[in-house]
């Protein structure tokens, strides 16, 4: 075993600080860096189980050239060679304009740096865009509206101080764990803190909250609208604060007033008790340290930018901005979102916070790298970007670290667009993803433990990421790949790279160039003479950083903003609808989001047995009353259809969901699923000015998909699910030491047995095959046998609800040889002893079912402090203890 390397995790915006120990060459025992100030030690349950997703399997070790005879492995100077020159010859035949890159907020910065000043500077266009686009850009572009430049202004200590912390789109619980419990830590510690959450769907984070605001989707801008109009009308106004740095306040506050009316419109505007929004109004009014915390459920909209800015100016106009406890604060979902935008990662920024539209800061940029030219006006944007891929303005494109194929709006057009693309070249470092495989060049990249560099978490805190497990096969980093290409398109002393330190180092050189005649608050100066030596012990340290001596200070306590006068802008706002309202035909509102225990499009996550155990299956969540409208039955599957596209995924009523709106979860793909990814349905509307797409508001209708039976297949081995065959539809999952297959399908399986082994073929032919099957019933189970441990199983019926609980069965796979009990239990698929079986994941860090739990509850224990001190449930990450609030209730009623 090596010493313990401290890094940072590669998941969402938290940035929480991990400490990581090899203990092989790929594998490592992974705890919380109790060192780290954005965690202190802890770690949500994704975080805890990185240990388990590090591996080889799946990996891209060699650059590969791919084409309908299959791959080829070639060398790097091959790829490179290629991919240079053939950039090269597309920029001088069509233009730079007819290239792109598109890249990923889980690029390290230094990565990112050099694809920006590569494109920018070098190649002389704008076309690089990321997919923070899809996640924060509405906010980047309500920061630059209010304050002048894309400034988060509140740290997480902020939540340890305040009155009211207001959520916004934003399931914290879920999506940000970490930040969640450091709430929940300063509600016990100060009972009085109050926490609302305004969001159409009962969520995980509502489950402890003092008021929960379950507002119509898209109605964020009457709400707070109405609020700023509610503080006018009542004098809760900074009017000292307005007048010496704040525009437009007059303005603003007319506009909202002439949109909202009447606390009683604002209501039903956004299908709110009035009751309700005037107790939020009141707290707002009253608590002076208020925190509204927004994300994607904010960003996401096509008027995503002015619910940013609606936000925002109630801020300004009670001046709670630039102090402890208070403050609009956009949490990001991805590890670097905010260092890609450090570096202008989105295509209509440059680096440095710098703007791309004005020319005395092109003029800036150009001269600090000496480039001979720099793009001159924004590049295209996430959707327009895939939209001109496909009618064949951009030729050629270079993505990096994303899934766009998963994760773009209208997901079918973004494959044609590939599809259809002179040259695509792809860095990952996964070989088959719904992506790689529309690629010509494949580029094998460093993965989370192979590479170095630094992140960006939401509260402006820069932290290393650094290597601990060597590099395998061919792997290198993202930012020599784009440096080598640079080079051998000409650029050479520009790319000259060969350490991340150099890179950083003039990443903190610009954001401290000509300060003087354009401040900014991004600003790096303190690491601007930074060393290998230094780099390597850099410490986790929040900007500005100015030098190593002088205080952190809070973005705009001084009250100047980075506008041309220094003043914030409030901003009048109108509300508006989502772009495309359910109607007769799309009758209901499809939102879409994340779960707790996976992150984007699961090529991580996915492989930890622990990480699927809470949600194993994309699903359909709806209303129940919804599903007795549309004909779905809970555990029955449904075909979702948009204008753009279709799924068929498992039915999930709940009443959670509120009436005539259904919520799918975006990690699915067609790696793991038949027919889940849900980008295929969301409606291509962007927001305006951020060019952020609408993920939370698509207008769809579900149906019940028919098939004629059911099954689920636990095996050893991977299962190759035929295509043209009577499967209609599938999911895959991982388990601890086998794959779990849920199957539908449609027609009459006449031999079950046959039908079965062929499925199972290649595997363990010696097997002992156990079997029982109802002919009349359409009923089958088959249990594999060898040398008294369980092979593979399979369960057949024409009804779902026929089939055992998969939770007993899976763990027969960590047993061997099995028990007897369990070996004559196998093909009931129950436990001969009552009790045994654990029931469906609730907390994934000790692996608690939820029939354990609930068995618990039965018998008395009453407190969510009382489980975990029974069962541990809910005592190490806390992502679970809303889920057993909830649970103590529901249990506790029907015992009653
Ligand atoms: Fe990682 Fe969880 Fe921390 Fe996010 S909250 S950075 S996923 S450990």
């Amino acid at each position: 075993m090596t010493a313990a390397v401290a890094t940072t995790c590669p998941y969402c915006g938290v940035g929480c600080g991990v400490s990581a120990t090899a203990t092989g060459p790929q594998s490592a025992e992974i705890i919380g860096d109790a060192q780290h100030p954005a965690n202190r030690g802890r770690l949500c349950v994704k975080g805890s189980a990185l240990g388990e997703t590090l591996g080889l399997q799946g990996r891209l070790l060699h650059p590969l050239r791919r084409s309908a005879d299959g791959d080829q492995q070639i060398s790097w100077d091959q790829a490179l060679d290629t991919v240079a020159g053939t950039f090269k010859r597309i920029a001088e035949d069509h233009g730079p304009d007819a290239v792109a890159f598109y890249v990923s907020g889980q690029l390290l910065t230094e990565d990112y740096y050099v694809a920006n000043k590569l494109m920018k500077g070098y190649i002389g266009t704008a076309n690089i865009d990321t997919n923070s686009r899809l996640c924060m850009s509405s906010a980047v572009a309500g920061h630059k509206r209010a304050f002048g430049e894309d400034v988060v202004p509140v740290d997480y200590a902020d939540f340890d101080v305040a009155d009211l912390i207001v959520l916004v789109g934003s399931n914290t619980a879920w999506c940000h764990p970490i930040l969640f419990q450091r709430m929940l830590a300063a509600k016990q510690a100060r009972p009085e803190l109050q926490i609302v959450v305004i969001d159409p769907r009962r969520t995980a984070s509502c489950e402890q909250a003092d008021q929960h605001l379950p507002l119509r989707p898209g109605s964020d801008v009457w709400l707070f609208n109405g609020l700023l109009a509610y503080l006018h009308q009542h004098g809760v106004i900074d009017t000292r604060f307005v007048a010496d740095h704040t525009a437009g306040a007059g303005a603003a506050v007319a506009a909202a007033e002439h949109s909202t009316g009447s606390l009683a419109h604002v209501a039903r505007s956004c299908g709110l008790a009035e009751d309700a929004l005037r107790r939020f109004y009141q707290s707002f009014a009253r608590c002076e340290r208020v925190v509204t915390v927004f994300s994607q459920g904010v960003n996401q909209s096509s008027s995503g930018s002015d619910k940013v800015n609606s936000i925002i100016n109630c801020h300004l106009l009670t001046g709670r901005i630039g102090r402890p406890g208070m403050g609009p604060f956009s949490v990001t979902g991805q590890p670097n979102a905010m260092g890609g935008r450090e570096v202008g990662g989105l295509c209509n920024q440059l680096a440095a916070h710098l703007d791309l539209e004005d020319a005395g800061h092109r003029t800036l940029v150009q001269d600090f790298w000496q480039s001979p030219r720099i793009a001159e006006r924004p590049g295209l944007k996430a959707v327009d970007l895939f939209d001109a891929i496909h009618d064949g303005r951009v030729k050629a494109v270079w993505i990096i670290g994303t899934n766009p194929v998963v994760s773009l709006p209208n997901a079918d057009k973004a494959r044609a667009a590939l599809q259809r693309c002179e040259f695509v070249v792809v860095s990952d470092v996964v070989r088959d993803t719904d992506t790689t495989r529309c690629a010509h060049i494949l580029l094998p990249a460093l993965a989370w433990g192979e590479k170095d560099g630094t992140v960006t978490n939401s509260e402006r805190c820069v932290s290393r990421q650094r290597a601990f497990l060597p590099a395998p096969g061919e792997a290198q980093a993202d930012w020599w790949a784009l440096a080598q290409v640079g080079q051998r398109m000409g650029f050479g002393a520009a790319f000259d790279y060969q350490q991340p330190h150099q890179i950083f180092r003039e990443h903190a050189q610009l954001s401290a160039h000509r300060q003087a005649e354009i401040p900014r608050q991004f600003n790096l100066a303190g690491l601007a003479d930074l060393d290998a030596q230094a780099y390597a012990a850099l410490q986790p340290l929040q900007w500005p950083y100015l030098s190593a001596t002088a205080p952190v200070e809070r973005p705009f306590a001084n009250g100047r903003y980075s506008t041309a006068d220094g003043r914030a802008r409030l901003l009048p706002l109108l509300p508006r609808l989502p772009v495309n309202m359910a109607n007769d035909e799309w009758p209901l509102v499809l939102n879409s989001g994340r779960l707790r225990d996976q992150w984007h499009t699961m090529t991580r996550t996915g492989r930890s047995p622990r990480l699927a155990g809470h949600r194993p299956e994309p699903e359909l969540e709806i209303h129940p009353q919804d599903a007795l409208m549309w004909g779905l039955r809970h555990g029955g599957l449904a075909r979702i259809s948009s204008r753009w596209g279709q799924c068929v995924v498992r039915v999930r009523t709940t009443t959670e969901q509120v009436r005539r709106q259904v919520f799918m979860a975006i990690h699915w793909n067609d790696q793991n699923a038949s027919d889940a990814r849900v980008g295929a349905l969301v409606n291509p509307v962007v927001d305006p000015v951020s060019g952020e797409p609408e993920f939370k508001h698509t207008p769809v209708r579900v149906e019940p998909f028919f098939v004629d039976w059911y099954a689920f297949v636990l095996t050893r081995h991977a299962l190759r699910i035929p295509r043209a065959s009577d499967i209609a539809w599938w999911t895959a999952i991982q388990g601890e030491q086998f794959r779990r297959y849920e199957l539908a399908g449609r027609g009459r399986i006449e031999d079950f047995s046959a039908w079965s082994r062929a499925l199972l073929s290649a595997q363990a032919p010696d097997a002992d095959w156990l079997e029982a099957s109802d002919v009349a019933e359409l009923q089958y189970r088959a249990a594999h046998l060898v040398e008294d441990r369980i092979e593979s199983c399979v369960f057949i019926s024409p009804r779902a609800d026929d089939l055992p609980a998969r939770e007993w069965l899976s763990g027969l796979f960590i047993q061997a040889p099995l028990q007897e009990l369990d070996r004559i239990s196998l093909l009931v698929g129950q436990p001969a002893t009552p009790g045994a079986d654990p029931g469906p994941q609730v907390c994934a860090c000790f692996g608690v079912g939820r029939n354990t739990i609930c068995a618990a509850i039965r018998a008395g224990t009453a407190s969510v402090e009382t489980l975990g001190a029974q069962l541990r449930c809910g005592t190490n990450c806390g992502s679970c203890v809303p889920e057993l609030k909830a649970l103590i209730a529901q249990t506790r009623s029907e015992v009653r």
